[in-house]
């Protein structure tokens, strides 16, 4: 049996970053429990890029971003030899009644400085988007595109250099903590531990079983397109971008191409029933890449769309779309970081010191998230 001070199991961004703060807050020993290898594809860090962006539709997530892009990413950033963050500014737009309308005042509410713009502004500003005539639109010029893989990458190197124990291909079948340490069985050993981080994005409730009734699992596609009009969607003139539709499935996104795949585009899938994460060859889902091709088809006003590449990849949804990040209840010793609910990767150096600091005390000093903690709750 191994003995640890903190065990975080779930080595995706979330863990990752939860292991490495834990670390550097002085914790000596600390295992990173990961059922697959590093660099997996099966849960929902993989990839090599995500949207950043201040534009949220809630003050909280606004402000939340504003602490990790003024402190938790530029201390990541520094352990890195090139950047994580790419900042180009990004648009947010979407008819102006209906949800968009929460966005402004959110982001009103928040502090953050945009800019309100008309749909052919946006076109004249960044030629490769055709916002529909009648929509409202902001840039934000906080947005960019987070290198995901890379900032995995440098993780993972930090966590071997501060001599964490990273305990690959070792999935956790149980956890039993009425004992005086708190008790975890693998298929392949026992490890025992003053204090848990269980950050195991969609088997969070396997683990779990009190997460069910908060969580479900949706599997997206996203695709990476082609065509005639490729130079206007490259890195430098084509920006992040999110629609805001109305209703529960009408968010669209993309980032710009950062390699000869193309632009990444997706359609934010929230609603029908749950997928089970342990089917792993999956196939992309048609419909989805159908629907997309139409939309983009307009938005990026091309005719010759082709698809270029599919990616899958899982959402681990709440019903509000907020984190959970709390400690259990019933044993404060274990400490819960799930439901990033298809927004989490811009704030996971933030997640991975709150959720280290909830590991050592009960409060944390990320105001923000103290300001509304409820909303954060197990029990929310
Ligand atoms: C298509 C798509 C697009 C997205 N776009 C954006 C975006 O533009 N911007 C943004 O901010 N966010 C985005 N996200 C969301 C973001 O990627 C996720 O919120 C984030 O990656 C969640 O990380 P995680 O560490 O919680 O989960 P995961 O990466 O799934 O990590 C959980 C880990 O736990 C491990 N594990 C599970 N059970 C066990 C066990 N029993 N024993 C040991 N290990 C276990 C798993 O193998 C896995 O590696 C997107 C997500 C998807 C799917």
């Amino acid at each position: 049996m191994s003995v640890y001070d903190a065990v975080v199991i779930g080595a995706g961004g979330v863990g990752l970053a939860t292991a490495w703060r834990l670390r550097e807050s002085g914790i000596s020993r600390v295992a990173l429990v990961e059922r697959f290898d590093l660099g997996h594809t099966h849960g929902s860090s993989h990839g090599s890029a995500r949207v950043t962006r201040s534009t949220y539709h809630h003050p909280t997530y606004v402000r939340l971003m504003a602490e990790a892009n003024a402190e938790a990413w530029p201390r990541l950033e520094r352990e890195s030899e090139q950047p994580l963050v790419h900042r180009t500014g990004g648009y947010l737009f979407g008819p102006g009644e209906g949800p968009f309308g929460a966005y402004i005042k959110a982001v009103e509410a928040g502090g953050v400085e945009v800019e309100h713009l008309d749909p052919l502004e946006v076109n004249r500003r960044c030629p490769a988007l055709h916002p529909d005539l009648d929509d409202a639109a902001i840039f934000d010029p906080s947005s960019g595109v987070v290198f995901a893989r890379r900032t995995l990458m440098t993780l993972r190197r930090r966590l071997e250099e501060l001599g964490v124990d990273v305990l690959e291909n070792t999935r956790v079948t149980d956890i039993a903590s009425g004992t005086k340490a708190i008790s975890i069985t693998t298929e392949t050993g026992t490890l025992e531990t003053e204090r848990l981080v269980v950050t195991a994005g969609p088997w969070a409730s396997r683990l779990l079983p009190q997460l069910s009734e908060r969580l479900s699992v949706r599997r997206q596609t996203v695709a990476f397109l082609g065509g005639a009009k490729r130079a206007l969607w490259r890195m430098g003139t084509l920006t992040p971008w999110v629609w805001i539709g109305d209703g529960d499935d009408l968010v669209y996104y993309g980032t710009p191409a950062i390699d000869a795949d193309g632009p990444k585009v997706g359609h934010h899938q929230v609603s029908g029933g749950s997928d089970d994460p342990n089917v792993l060859e999956v196939e992309p889902c048609e419909a989805t890449v159908r629907r997309i091709v139409e939309r983009m088809s307009r938005l990026f006003d091309a005719r010759d769309l082709r698809v270029n590449k599919t990616e899958t990849c899982i959402y681990t949804l709440t019903e509000t779309e907020d984190f959970i990040l709390d400690r259990l209840p019933e044993d404060p010793r274990i400490v819960v970081g799930a439901g990033f609910s298809g927004h989490g990767f811009k704030f996971v150096p933030l997640t991975g010191r709150i959720l280290a600091e909830l590991t050592l005390g009960e409060t944390t000093t990320v105001a923000a998230f103290e300001a509304d903690r409820g909303r954060f709750r197990i029990g929310a």
